[in-house]
């Protein structure tokens, strides 16, 4: 059994004095708290190079390391250490007789497995066995590429994180979660890509992420990260708010919309692209103006009602064609008036999924979201999408994912998969 130090659990009657002594006299570099739920405990990590302290402090009174603290006093905890198969470790010690806390694996923090093995067994040191998350690697440079005489750049709005189990529907968790590991409040990680495409003539911007106005409550449930957000990535690519001619819509939701409008100076919501003719659904937007229990959580008035107030708003129907070569296609399902965005020039195509193939990992038919209003329309156009895409070599974006812009669907042998271009 391969294992290395990871890091030594501390348990603390109050983390802000103890982090006082680590952080201002010790000086050492502090990382962010994050509640363990299932261990009813905050932890805080202090990183020192190799490995890491973790700082404990109980959240209820029936938590360990209340019962601990209550016993022994603040101290050393645990020592944690690294190993790559949780699961193959576990059953090494199970036949050398070693008394164990957890027979199984549970969720620990970061979206790491965790074990404990009683410290009868270990000479009287509590021993936690961690195998850390599978990295997943955050991808946002924007890319350019050409098709035929139409350039796309591909633009990112910041991380968010969504319910696991939402964004995989009937799903079941083992099969999902190798893909895109979830943390302890079982999330994963998303970002929003909207995709610039001009022509000489126009610049549109295709969607435009979840945007600055979201309270600090929301915020937190959805995991904001908006340390790189649209104005780093416009910017990056040579452009600004201003250069926008059109803003289109894949459908109203606010991961897509949120950034069609900002506040100004005086705090007054207005047009976040102030040179943009903005464009929707006509269906789309009558779902969107009259919610309902299942819906309302996600059509924010805020996002669309200032551009019609506004007078910037266009509304089309299925098939629109927005600039030469760019049209609106009803993919339905996600929403019912939902639109993917295909992209034709000199015989090549490329299409903007939306939430369609929110992720690269939705790419097998069955695998449609928990979010979807009509979850069997979506199963029906993905599968004949599918076949299209194959055949004629579709370009495909997708926009939830956090590690791939876009690629190619492919099958082999029955099998179906990306090969990831951007
Ligand atoms: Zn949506
Ligand atoms: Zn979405």
């Amino acid at each position: 059994m391969k294992a290395v130090l990871d890091h030594v659990g501390i348990a603390v009657s109050d983390l802000q004095a103890s982090l006082a002594f680590f952080k201002d006299v010790l000086g050492l570099h502090v990382e962010q708290t994050e509640e363990i739920a299932s261990q009813r405990v905050r932890a805080t990590f202090i990183n020192t190079g190799q490995s890491t302290l973790e700082m404990l402090e109980a959240t209820a009174a029936d938590s360990p390391i209340a019962k601990f603290v209550e016993k022994r006093g603040p101290g050393m905890h645990h020592v944690a250490l690294r190993v790559e198969d949780i699961e193959a470790a576990l059953a090494h010690l199970k036949s050398r007789g070693v008394r164990l806390i957890d027979e199984k694996p549970r969720p620990g923090a970061e979206g790491a497995l965790v074990a404990f093995i009683h410290p009868s067994a270990s000479h009287g040191v509590l021993v936690e066995l961690k195998q850390p998350a599978p990295k997943v690697e955050l991808f946002k440079t924007p890319v350019r590429l050409t098709l035929g005489d139409l350039e796309l750049i591909t633009l990112m709005d910041g991380f968010f994180a969504l319910d696991g189990g939402a964004m995989f529907g009937v799903v079941p968790r083992p099969l999902w979660e190798k893909r895109l590991p979830p943390d302890d409040s079982n999330r994963i990680p998303l970002t929003t890509r909207p995709l610039i495409v001009r022509n000489g003539k126009d610049t549109v911007i295709i969607d435009a992420g979840v945007g600055d106005k979201m309270d600090s409550k929301n915020a937190q449930i959805y995991k904001l990260d908006r340390r790189y957000h649209l104005d780093h990535a416009l910017a990056e690519a040579g452009l600004s708010a201003e250069d926008i001619t059109i803003a289109l819509a894949s459908h109203l939701h606010f991961d897509h919309v949120g950034g069609f409008t900002a506040l100004d100076k005086s705090g007054k919501i207005v047009p976040r692209f102030p040179n943009a003719k903005y464009i929707a659904h006509r269906a789309e937007w009558e779902d969107a103006t009259h919610p309902h229990e299942r819906n309302r959580g996600s059509y924010l008035p805020e996002n669309f009602v200032p551009l019609k107030d506004a007078g910037v708003l266009t509304l089309v129907d299925d098939g629109a064609e927005i600039i030469p070569g760019v049209k609106y296609r009803r993919s339905g399902g996600h929403t019912p008036n939902h639109q993917v965005v295909t992209l034709e020039s000199a015989g090549r195509t490329a299409v903007f999924t939306a939430d369609m193939y929110p992720t690269s990992v939705h790419i097998a038919d069955p695998w449609v979201m928990g979010y979807d209003l009509l979850p069997v329309d979506t199963l029906f156009f993905k599968r004949s999408f599918a076949t299209e895409a194959i055949e004629r070599e579709y370009l495909v974006f997708f926009e939830h994912d956090p590690s791939m812009a876009a690629g190619y669907l492919r099958e082999k042998d029955g099998k179906r998969f990306v090969e990831r271009i951007i």
